[in-house]
């Protein structure tokens, strides 16, 4: 798959951002503006100055919109999905190598609001998945509690649950019990 490094950053920032909603996490990671704050730092977002709680209900209303894009059935019900985030943000692409990195582009306008500032990265990793003909890898957790976003970047699209280490083992020693149970409750011969 045709992914630049760039874009899987953004993916993943992608889904630890989807993966703090209400919905997945029971309660609301990003409670505050503290809590965004954090966020950003952790996830070392440039250009970001003092955040408000305006920026937190943006990116809250965001958030809700970037996972639609995961429950999508086509290519074109996510494509447009992706066209009306990114307009929505105003992007000016331009290059950089700030910060020590590499050449690369930033498709956010220069000191845009988190908000926009999101929309249009995370906006411009889906829509270079969706050009790669990728939709499918964007997964949403097959663990039946759980849920949890992720993005497949496996070769062979194999991936089912959010974190193989607890989603996927938890499966798995589910299953073993419930084997385990159902030999035990099998009368012997
Ligand atoms: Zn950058
Ligand atoms: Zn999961």
């Amino acid at each position: 798959m045709l992914i630049t490094h760039d874009t899987e950053c953004a993916l993943s920032i992608l889904v630890k951002l989807l993966n703090t909603a209400p919905e997945v996490c029971g309660a609301e990671r990003l409670s505050d503006v503290a809590a965004l704050d954090a966020f950003v730092v952790r996830q070392e977002i440039s250009e970001i100055d003092s955040l408000t709680e305006d920026d937190l209900r943006r990116v809250h209303e965001l958030r809700t919109r970037l996972r639609e894009v995961f429950a999508t059935e086509s290519t074109a019900e996510a494509a447009e999905l992706v066209n009306s985030i990114v307009a929505a943000a105003g992007t000016t692409p331009r290059l950089t190598d700030h910060d020590g990195h590499d050449w690369h582009i930033h498709y956010f306008a220069p000191h845009a609001a988190l908000g926009d500032h999101l929309a249009a990265e995370l906006g411009m990793a889906l829509a270079f998945i969706l050009v790669a003909g990728e939709r499918e890898r964007l997964r949403r957790c097959e663990a039946p509690d759980c849920a949890r976003v992720f993005v497949d970047l496996s070769r062979n699209r194999s991936r089912r649950y959010c974190d193989s280490r607890t989603c996927g083992n938890r499966l798995h020693v589910a299953a073993y019990r419930a084997r385990q149970r159902s030999a035990e409750a099998v009368p012997s011969a």
